[in-house]
């Protein structure tokens, strides 16, 4: 057992897919020009009034739902009071004491029973807008497309014993939050930010340690590896008898390191008070009923059914659904396809491995499910082998054709001819008697070294358990 106790939180914003801004009409489209989706409200004109989007809250109440959380009957807007140069007001519209929803948990399911990761609250937020720095010309700019955009802000209970269930609780959490299509979670594009808060403490002890909050994190990889280098960090200043400073961190991807920011701040400083433009949000139980009968499938739910339905195992079950979109290519293809342990095989192998080299989403995958039950197909049925099947899939990823093209077109098709095959076994045995006659006196071994050759000869065409059989008729009596 190690000496310490590794606790962890983490804080983690997602961009709500609505067309317009928490407050305004805006648009709330990625990239642009700058400042071209502004209006007086999300500039924070004197004299303006902020109307609140049904659209974030119907979507902020389908998350809490997924996520298990309590759904406040009655919540409030509170502004958060301090500076910066990309907030117009000078304070952000966030919600305090009375959040939209809390108490929830996420499970992460693991073969051995699932963990259980509590949720203090999930709540409704404006984001900033965004400095742009001109390094070169020795200016910065401010860009206030993203300002008012709205945000939920999901935030656990320190549950997670290690960076591992961090990374865990994030692909969980992305995935019930794009089922519930809620957000579409991508860290490149920000709509889905992390702030990961670690301490450490004595194996044993209940008492929370001192706690440091590090943000920059641009993946999932990153916020793993920065607790990590965080947990190290502190259990050395610890050992030699330092003390952590409650701090907020920057993570640098160069160096995978961190680096203090600033003190952190405490509630307090923020001077919360109520936001007398925007009146209390009172939910309608109606209204959340029929969001929830609303809601689709759940992760978890799916994976029980991949496992029954498709008689999968815990681990490809829980790999298909670890993604809509994957969960739905997969079914597609399984509409074409009776064997469905090899069809997994080709897409959590495969063809994901093949995405990943070209960071490519499944939604855009150069072949289509059917493309890949037709694969399987081919192989069933025994037309090629599967090892020729390896080099059809990488021609269906370049050529885009379906595999029964691929394979009739470059003559493919698995060689099953018996005869075909008994000449080149004869032509095998004739150029290599020293290994014809080893098997011949009942060495084994040579056997492969046999059908090996023969494989050669046909280019991989041909069948391998007709050429086992050839070979051991025709040499052993
Ligand atoms: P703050 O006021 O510093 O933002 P919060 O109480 O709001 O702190 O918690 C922020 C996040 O930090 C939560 O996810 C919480 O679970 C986590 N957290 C709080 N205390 C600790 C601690 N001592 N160690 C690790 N994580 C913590
Ligand atoms: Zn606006
Ligand atoms: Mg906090």
């Amino acid at each position: 057992m190690s000496e310490f106790e590794t606790v962890i939180g983490l804080e983690v914003h997602v961009q709500l897919k609505t067309r317009s801004k928490l407050f305004c009409d805006c648009p709330v489209d990625w990239g642009g020009e700058p400042n071209s989706r502004v209006c007086p409200v999300c500039l924070g004109l004197p004299g303006t009034l902020p109307v609140l989007n049904r659209k974030s809250v119907e979507l902020g109440v389908r998350a809490a739902l997924a996520l298990n959380c309590r759904i406040a009957p009655f919540s409030q807007f509170h502004r958060k009071n301090y500076f910066y140069p990309d907030m117009a007001k000078n304070y952000q519209v966030s919600q305090y004491d009375l959040p939209l929803s809390a108490d929830g948990f996420v499970e992460i399911p693991r073969e051995e029973g699932s963990l259980r990761v509590g949720l203090a609250r999930a709540h409704l937020e404006e984001d900033t807008g965004k400095l742009v720095h001109f390094a070169a010309e020795g200016f910065s700019g401010v860009d206030f497309n993203r300002s008012g955009v709205p945000l939920l802000e999901i935030v656990t209970r320190p549950d997670l014993r290690s960076p591992e269930d961090a990374y865990d609780y994030l692909k969980v959490l992305r995935n019930l939050l794009r089922t519930v299509e809620v957000s579409d979670c991508d860290m490149e594009k920000g709509s889905f930010r992390c702030d990961a808060n670690v301490s450490l403490r004595l194996s044993g002890s209940e008492k929370l340690g001192v706690k440091t909050e590090v943000k920059n994190m641009n993946s999932f990889r990153a916020v793993e590896r920065a607790l990590s280098y965080e947990v190290s960090r502190q259990a050395e200043l610890i050992r030699s008898g330092g003390a952590v400073v409650q701090e907020t961190r920057l993570y640098d991807a160069a160096s995978q390191k961190t680096f203090p920011m600033r003190s952190k701040e405490e509630a307090h400083d923020y001077r919360y008070f109520p936001d007398p433009d925007l009146v209390p949000t009172e939910l309608d139980r109606v209204w959340i009923e029929e969001i929830s009968a609303a809601l689709p499938e759940l992760p978890s739910a799916k994976a029980g059914r991949f496992q029954r339905d498709y008689e999968l195992g815990f681990y490809d079950a829980g790999v298909l659904t670890s993604d809509p979109a994957l969960a739905e290519y997969f079914e597609t293809a399984a509409r074409a396809c009776a064997n469905f342990k090899t069809l997994s095989n080709w897409i959590t192998v495969e063809l994901m491995a093949r995405l990943k080299e070209s960071d490519t989403p499944i939604e855009s995958s150069p072949v289509p499910p059917e493309h890949v039950s037709e694969l399987v197909g081919l192989i069933d049925r025994g037309v090629i082998s599967g090892k020729i099947a390896k080099s059809v899939f990488a021609l269906m990823c370049d050529e885009r054709k379906p595999p029964s093209e691929i394979v009739r077109e470059r003559g493919l098709v698995q060689i099953s001819d018996e005869s075909e095959l008994e000449k080149v076994v004869e032509k095998v045995i004739g150029e290599h008697p020293g290994p014809a006659e080893d098997f011949a006196s009942g060495k084994e071994k040579a056997l492969g070294f046999l059908v090996g050759r023969v494989m050669k000869e046909t280019r991989g065409q041909a069948n391998p358990r007709l050429v086992n059989e050839i070979i051991r008729r025709r040499l052993s009596g």
